[in-house]
């Protein structure tokens, strides 16, 4: 039974668009407190992948699930996010004008288990939460600075803080190293490990250094089907990866 343990489980699922089968029979199975890497070529599926298990795209067949019994197919987007499954998007999405504990502030709110008005007067346990997320993202001592004076690699850092603002249970966090430095792109290396364990983690990344530096399981995707799945040793000597990725 694949499904054992996982925290995500995709079975057999295709999507097609215009006849194309952008999704063709794609297996995925995510454990609890995994830190899964996906790779693959343009086109591969990876993008519609995060669209299948965030709810935004629905499939034409085969199952997705969160933990052993909520099927997501039967869930809209919102309530998908609602259970905590958290996605950041390559392009970071901070309120520019807000303070980054403000912004903060304004993800806790979004969460719909939070009740509370807007900049009313936080509880110990809400400043408590946002000072350690402030310390998770590397942000403690920036929390009074516009967001939109940080630099790239700090909004990149604050959007997960927004997205850990609500506790989720699984991150999909989309090409989070690019346009960074080397030394930012070694912190949310870092960022990004302290994660897994507490929070189940996929990122779909194309600096290949960098996913070696964090995966212990990478997953290949071509033509919206798992091509092979491993450590990076393990991919990186497969001939069908190698072939995929001399054809580019
Ligand atoms: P990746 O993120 O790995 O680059 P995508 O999931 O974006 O791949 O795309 C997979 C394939 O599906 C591509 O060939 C893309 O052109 C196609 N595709 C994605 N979304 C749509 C859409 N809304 N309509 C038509 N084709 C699409």
């Amino acid at each position: 039974d694949v499904s054992h343990g996982a925290i995500l489980y995709l079975e057999g699922v295709n999507v097609a668009f215009d006849g194309f089968k952008a999704i063709n029979d794609l297996d995925l199975s995510i454990d609890d407190g995994e830190l899964r890497c996906i790779i693959g070529p343009n086109g591969a599926g990876k993008t519609t992948m995060m669209d299948i298990i965030t709810g935004k795209t629905r499939p034409d067949s085969g199952q997705v699930y969160f933990g052993q019994t909520v099927n997501l197919l039967e869930l809209r987007e919102a309530q998908i996010a609602q259970l905590g499954i958290g996605r950041k998007f390559q392009k970071p999405t901070v309120f520019q004008g807000h303070s980054v504990f403000e912004n903060l502030e304004l993800a806790m709110q979004a969460d719909k288990r939070v009740r509370r008005s807007l900049f009313a007067q936080l509880d110990a346990g809400q400043r408590a939460r946002i000072d350690e997320v402030l310390g998770i993202i590397g942000l403690r001592g920036h929390e009074r600075r516009p967001a939109g004076a940080l630099s790239h690699g700090q909004k990149q850092w604050l959007e997960i803080g927004m997205l850990l603002m609500q506790n989720p249970r699984v991150l999909l966090v989309d090409e989070p190293v690019a346009g960074m430095t080397e030394q930012e792109t070694a912190q949310t290396a870092e960022l990004l490990v302290s994660l897994a364990g507490k929070h189940s983690v996929i990122v779909v990344e194309h600096d290949m250094a960098f996913v070696r530096s964090i995966a212990r399981k990478v997953t290949v995707l071509h033509e919206g089907h798992v091509l092979a799945e491993g450590t990076m040793d393990q991919i990186q000597a497969n001939p069908k990866v190698v072939e995929v990725y001399l054809g580019e």
